[in-house]
């Protein structure tokens, strides 16, 4: 029993101090209950929760449609400029606690423009913290910008894309019944433009979604795809194609995709072969950053330090980032092994 605490110990502390990158993770989805509370003040916006703690209660969730309405609810404070700034800011502030060096952001621009803010405030507020991390913390970072696949491809949505300041397009919310079709159109033109291409596919929707993510909108990483191991020749595709899963344990559990951590899959994926990565999805409101991620998962499912590297290198192949900036990364990760021979 000791042996197994000393063990865990060990892998808590190798996994806090070790270089990270992330590349699922929705900026909405960093909004702690203070900073939900305090916006609504500050932008008179009524909301269900008037404190903190009732805040905090309500982040509990049956399945994805159940979070997305409390997800969106939480969106809604969101009005100005400086809130996006303060937002992005404060999530970036975590990734320096965490020794994240390279993060991938989501954000929801249909939602925003539902609520009448404006593209320009909310692509200038996050903008502006990612160059602040960039200038004072050397986090670099790419915006990814998500199309909710239960409303309709929006044009002025599309048109933001060529205003520069975003590294890719995505496919985000309910997945059940919203198939990746509806989007072949966007994902062409984006390629066109030379954006990166992802979409989230496979978590509660079947691996055929998985399947028309890649041959209908062409995307080269796939979003959480857990499902993906219900389909052998799938998985083939998967591995020979080196399309990376953007897996987020916490949020598995939290949406009951797996009921319990014990359960998940993460260890099978690499098993199989494929190019799994582990990312935090929507930290304030599943449980943890990425650091609790890789650790909760690691030590529930008996994987080592050694899986945690596999996993960041994973991440560094995987993201939108130049060569150069890939080439340090990984730099900074055979320093690390080398540096921590003993626990490998
Ligand atoms: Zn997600």
């Amino acid at each position: 029993m000791e042996s197994t605490m000393n063990t865990k110990g060990m892998l808590a502390d190798f996994v806090e101090d070790l270089p990270k990158v992330e590349l699922h993770l929705h900026i909405e989805g960093t909004l702690e209950p203070e900073l939900l509370i305090a916006l609504a003040q500050r932008n008179g916006v009524d909301i269900p929760y008037k404190t903190i703690e009732a805040a905090r209660a309500a982040y509990q969730f049956e399945d994805l449609q159940s979070f997305l309405n409390v997800y969106y609810l939480g969106a809604s404070v969101l009005r100005e400029e400086r809130d996006f700034y303060e937002l992005t800011l404060a999530y970036m502030s975590r990734c320096k606690a965490q020794q994240i060096r390279h993060t991938e952001l989501f954000f929801d621009p249909q939602t925003h423009l539902a609520n009448g803010v404006a593209l320009a405030a909310v692509m200038g507020g996050i903008n502006a913290a990612l160059r602040d991390a960039e200038r004072d913390w050397h986090i670099s970072s790419a915006l990814i910008l998500c199309f909710e696949r239960d409303r309709d491809p929006e044009p002025s949505v599309a048109h933001a894309c060529a205003l520069g300041g975003i590294a890719g397009i995505g496919l985000d919310s309910a997945e059940l019944g919203n198939p990746p079709e509806k989007f072949q159109e966007v994902f062409k033109v984006a390629k066109s433009m030379g954006l990166h291409r992802v979409a989230h596919a496979g978590e509660e929707g079947p691996p055929a979604y998985i399947w028309r993510a890649l041959d209908v909108l062409d995307v080269e990483r796939i979003d959480h795809g857990v499902r993906c191991l219900e389909d052998p020749a799938l998985v083939r595709r998967l591995v020979d194609d080196r399309i990376a899963l953007t897996v987020c344990p916490f949020s598995n559990v939290a949406l009951k995709v797996f009921s319990r951590l014990s359960e998940h899959n993460l260890g099978r994926l690499l098993k199989a072969g494929l190019l799994a990565t582990i990312n935090s999805d929507d930290p304030a409101y599943f449980g943890g950053y990425l650091s609790e991620n890789i650790i909760g998962t690691l030590s529930s499912l008996d994987l080592t330090a050694k899986d945690a590297l596999l996993l960041e290198r994973n991440a560094v192949e995987a993201a939108f980032c130049t060569d150069q900036r890939k080439q340090s990364l990984l730099r900074d990760l055979d320093q690390y092994d080398a540096s921590h021979r003993n626990l490998l």
